[in-house]
């Protein structure tokens, strides 16, 4: 192969004010064989924040040392980034696209999940799918998949999934959840695709804690290429990771002004049951309208800062320490 970085805008479907809509895509070619690593961002519209670890990701990536080759899209949703919205910002009953794999009408979500399939999915044997920067709630954590279909898909999403250099391990079945339609479990269970998804970063919290997220998901990508032989060196290896399977959601169930009480720094933090993470305040009477607490012993792995919430907004996640096999420990096979 003669190592290359080349970029082209794949056609999807022209909309109703005449415009095309295309789908970005980023070929890094390597100089020598290997495989071929797809990188997915923004397929929600408001997850904007990955844009820029792809573009520093893509520009740091020398083709001359890679084996095999990197498909990237920086935006699979461009329309939902138009309205920055998490969903396909139309009439459709496909709006949210990471749920319609691989695209069965023609509404602009199945189109875009079509393309998506024929010139990323299935070209690739492995995919890094980046679900991050909400406003406002951070995530730390990388999910390691575990009902792919082969043992050995499992095995490998293992290795990458530690190779990124985040503590926070999350061991989750992703073709029960998000679904067989999304990419990475419709990668998974239909391609023999390894897949991971990464959620890592926030963003409205200091610059340089943003920043320090944004390098990290760069690094991480660069290590869990060279765990699967892509670039050359070793990869990031922890003495030790956060190991858990199941996450638990403590967002509010009122409408109101949440007042963080645990913030980024309490990221990966144990709690025993009851601790308090955040108030939901009215911002009219200023009464305290509810308590965000941990529902048993775990460690934060979604915290955020103070701002005005709806019912179920993202505000905090907890790995559930209680389960037979979750802790802190060393790297795992499978
Ligand atoms: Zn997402």
């Amino acid at each position: 192969m003669t190592p290359a970085k080349t970029f082209r805008r794949v056609p999807v479907t022209v909309d109703l004010h005449g415009g095309e809509i295309a789908l970005p895509v980023h070929e890094i070619r390597g100089a020598r064989d290997g495989p071929t690593l797809a990188v997915l961002s923004t397929l929600h519209g408001c997850e904007w924040m990955s844009i820029e670890m792809v573009r520093r990701f893509v520009g740091r990536l020398d083709p001359k040392a890679l084996a095999g080759r990197v498909l990237a899209v920086p935006v699979g949703n461009p329309p939902a980034l138009n309205h920055m919205t998490r969903n396909t910002p139309d009439e459709s009953d496909s709006p949210d696209l990471n749920r319609i794999f691989p695209g069965h009408y023609t509404w602009i979500g199945d189109q875009l999940a079509k393309t998506i399939t024929e010139h990323v999915l299935q070209p690739c044997q492995y995919l890094i799918d980046m679900h991050l920067g909400l406003a406002w709630a951070v995530f730390h954590t990388v999910v390691w998949p575990k009902d792919l279909p082969t043992a050995d898909q499992v095995r490998q999403a293992g290795v990458m999934a530690q190779a990124f250099g985040c503590p926070a391990i999350y061991h989750r079945d992703i073709v029960g959840f998000p679904g067989p339609r999304s990419s990475v479990g419709y990668a998974g269970a239909k391609l023999g695709v390894v897949p991971i998804v990464v959620e890592i970063g926030g963003v409205g919290f200091a610059p340089e804690l943003e920043e320090r997220w944004i390098e990290e998901v760069v690094e991480g990508m660069m290590s869990a290429m060279r765990a699967i032989g892509m670039l050359p060196g070793d990869p990031i290896r922890l003495d030790r990771y956060l190991h858990y399977d199941r996450h638990i959601r403590v967002n509010p169930s009122v409408g109101g002004y949440l007042q963080a009480e645990v913030g980024p720094d309490g990221l990966h933090r144990e709690v025993d049951a009851g601790a308090v993470a955040g108030r939901v305040i009215s911002p009219y009477s200023f009464e305290e309208l509810e308590v965000l607490r941990a529902p048993c012993r775990g460690a934060w792995t979604l915290v955020a800062r103070s701002y005005p919430v709806r019912p179920g907004y993202w505000a905090y996640g907890l790995a559930d320490l209680t389960r037979p096999n979750a802790g802190w420990g060393p790297a795992r096979e499978a």
